[in-house]
């Protein structure tokens, strides 16, 4: 692990440059790759996509030596190899995809010194009674990584046996710095692994686990199909994964969409070893768009192309949604999580969850399978609550999720509530909310007892969806007009609030979504149907050379060079993703292939407008003031007040006021314009340090003095910054 004694020894920040094409460091590659020059060991957890490589890439380039790269995962090595081949890296792997004539090949190169980095399975590694152990300690090793090492864990839900050897690394070789990286570790985990691996004195990196480019979306599970092939319309070309609960609905999901014209293949546990590598090649190397998995996908696959991730059905945990969500995107590329939810699931999973003879297990499961419900029920930024459930802090909203892209409408709900409180009195407080809505809906089903067809609010509801009686007790409940009673089964009953609302005496109101688009991310223009050809051309090679696509170009550089339009080869040279070996391999071709392009669009290039640390521009987020809300605008800077307008323009006052409010953030409504002085301060302090209660809750507390209005424009202008 001596350093090159040459004059110029390489600079990480030179690395990332030239050989990676790189501009800049992310989350804390820097200090890791410094941790590890300075022959220290490290611990990484960072998510998906981070970039843990480069961690141990760079070190590997600049010590003498070979970095040895413990991988559990062999579809992935050979990606990683071939990855690191195209930026002219001398890598190799070893496992049992080789024959024996190969692996001695590879190890003859290894002895001769010609590798920098080696890729093995953990079980290569202590094979043959400890020979490969001491072919390592004839040469010198600089580094070992240990990717996924998780694994070594059985606290986690990935233990292989074949990491538990892992131990002896550094007993064997104590002097080697050795890196361990993940994705996936809780805190028991975390402590379990640098215990087993026998870390010194590591340095721990925990970084922040928001997938940024993920936007998260939660809909109604009715109609899912439909849904999906409208969906898929709007992603044509791009790749996803489709995740369902049992390995038959992979099958006929994916016939059906076959049939449908979209290339999709299944891939679960049951097929044959054959079809599953196939299903699994054809996805990675862009000949299917879609494939329709159980969770047995995803653990070896390194796709950083994956723009969607849908769930057909519901995960049964958070971690798990959180980790199959997180296979979309890994190049940095905005991507989408879409999950069709149904309460439906929730009773189809509780079956699911009970371990026999362990109840405190099935207590988990249950405990676990609730939150993952409640998530789909927010009306909360969903990112905010799934990190949250990490343990991370987290602004209140993200505008990337469909509930902070929702906008909504505060109604009054007086006679919704006093139906459904008055369905839960004649019901004598003894069902759950699914049978009480089906009551109050006037179902027909034999479900619903005889005697209670005969009772007059039987059917009351009727004008009312399903989904939207669900929604409406939900949020009754929330705010605490009626109550959910037992736990497995939980019984709908009244609170010492519940008389007041049946009697007329209190007003309740409730929100509901009414339009989906409130904000909208402004990405940057870029020129589609270069980026189109750009991934044909892409392809071709990548056919030629038998590589994934992702391996030649990630859609992130692609789409870089689709904004920028570098017209020759220096400017070329700023794309991130371009370093030496590949500018010098594929340059001449891209390029091409943009000027052509741009020649014919009589388009200039745009490569100044490339924010110069190389960072990809922050895709910013910004209120779209649309029409409605200028004409809004316009009345209110006319002197008319907010119910002359809304009287005006037929709609409510809220969604006036909202209109209002949005133009905080602009500047061009001051606060004071919507809410009188002397009611700030109260509305602040009534908001406290939480900065975001639900609207609600804040309403009762200030009373019938402060409106919905008052009380969202200071919550509005505090999240600006516009007061503090
Ligand atoms: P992980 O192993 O953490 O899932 P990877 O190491 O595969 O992530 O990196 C994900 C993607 O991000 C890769 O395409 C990688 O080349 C790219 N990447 C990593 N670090 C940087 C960086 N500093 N700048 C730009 N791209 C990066
Ligand atoms: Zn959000």
């Amino acid at each position: 692990m001596k350093k090159k004694e040459s004059v110029i020894v390489p600079t990480p920040l030179g690395i990332l440059k030239t050989q990676f094409g790189y501009e800049a460091f992310r989350h804390q590659q820097d200090e890791i790759i410094q941790t590890v020059l300075d022959g220290r060991d490290a611990f990484v957890l960072m998510p998906t996509g981070g970039g843990k490589s480069l961690c141990y890439q760079i070190p590997a380039l600049i010590f003498e030596g070979v970095t040895v790269v413990v991988s559990p995962l062999i579809a992935l090595m050979k990606d990683q190899v071939d990855a690191l081949r195209m930026n002219g890296i001398a890598a190799a792997y070893l496992n049992s995809s080789l024959d024996f004539l190969e692996q001695d090949e590879v190890v003859a190169r290894l002895c001769r010194g010609e590798l920098k980095l080696l890729y093995v399975a953990p079980e290569k590694l202590f094979a043959s009674g400890g020979a490969f152990l001491g072919v390592l300690r004839e040469i010198s090793v600089s580094l070992f990584a240990i990717d996924e090492a998780h694994c070594i864990s059985q606290w986690g839900h990935d233990f292989r046996p074949e990491y538990f050897h892992l131990a002896r690394l550094k007993k064997e070789f104590p002097e080697v710095p050795v890196i361990a990286l993940t994705a996936t570790a809780d805190h028991l985990t975390q402590e379990d692994i640098l215990e087993k691996l026998g870390l010194q004195e590591p340095r721990v990196f925990v970084s922040s686990f928001n997938r940024a480019n993920i936007h998260y979306f939660v809909v109604p599970k009715q109609d899912s199909y439909e849904k999906l092939v409208e969906y898929l319309h709007k992603h044509k070309g791009e790749s996803g994964i489709l995740y369902t609960l049992s390995r038959k609905s992979t099958e006929t999901l994916a016939a059906r969409l076959s049939a449908d014209g979209f290339s999709a293949k299944p891939y679960h546990a049951g097929l044959d070893t054959g079809v599953k590598d196939k299903h699994q090649e054809l996805f990675q190397k862009d000949k299917i768009q879609i494939i329709v998995a159980t969770i047995a996908f995803g653990m070896g696959i390194n796709k950083s192309n994956v723009r969607f991730v849908v769930h057909m059905d519901l995960p049964k945990n958070l971690e798990s949604y959180y980790q199959e969500t997180g296979r979309a995107g890994r190049d940095g590329v905005r991507s989408e999580a879409l999950l069709f939810y149904g309460s439906g699931d929730v009773m189809k999973l509780k079956r699911f969850a009970s371990v026999e003879g362990n109840p405190e297990q099935t207590r988990i499961m249950l405990r676990k399978l609730g939150q993952m419900a409640d998530f789909c029920e927010l009306r909360t930024c969903r990112r905010k609550h799934l990190l949250n459930y990490f343990g991370e802090e987290t602004p209140d909203t993200c505008a990337s999720c469909d509930v902070c892209l929702t906008e909504y409408e505060t109604y009054d709900a007086t006679v919704t509530a006093q139906k459904a409180i008055s369905a839960v009195v004649r019901l004598e407080e003894r069902f759950g909310l699914s049978y009480v809505v089906d009551f109050l809906r006037g179902s027909k089903s034999e479900k619903i007892k005889e005697e209670h067809k005969e009772l007059k609010t039987y059917g009351v509801g009727a004008d009312i969806s399903k989904e939207e009686w669900m929604r409406s007790i939900k949020e009754l409940v929330g705010m605490g007009y009626l109550r959910q009673a037992g736990d497995q089964y939980p019984l709908l009953a009244l609170t010492n609030k519940s008389l007041a609302v049946l009697k007329g005496e209190t007003k309740v109101m409730l929100v509901k979504p009414i339009s989906t688009t409130k904000v909208e991310t402004v990405e940057e223009p870029y020129e589609e149907e270069l980026f189109g050809a750009l991934k044909s051309l892409r392809m071709e090679i990548s056919q030629k050379e038998e590589v994934p696509a992702y391996v030649i170009f990630s859609d992130a550089t692609l789409l870089e060079l689709a904004t920028y339009l570098p017209l020759s080869l220096d400017d070329m040279q700023r794309i991130s993703g371009f370093g030496e070996v590949k500018t010098a391999r594929y340059g001449e071709t891209f390029l091409k292939c943009v000027t052509t392009y741009c020649n014919e669009h009589k388009l200039d290039s745009k490569i100044s407008e490339k924010i110069s640390s190389g960072r990809k521009r922050v895709r910013d987020i910004k209120p779209v003031i649309n029409e409605t809300k200028s004409e809004t605008l316009r009345m209110f800077r006319e002197g008319k007040t907010v119910p002359e307008i809304a009287t005006v323009r037929d709609l409510t006052a809220s969604t006036i006021e909202n209109h209002l409010a949005s133009f905080l953030a602009l500047g061009e409504v001051k606060i004071t314009d919507l809410v009188p002085q002397e009611k700030i301060g109260v509305i602040q302090k009534a908001l406290g340090k939480n900065g975001y209660l639900p609207l609600k809750y804040l309403k009762d507390t200030l009373g019938d003095d402060y409106s919905y209005g008052e009380i969202r424009a200071v919550i509005e202008a505090t999240k600006q910054g516009i007061i503090v």
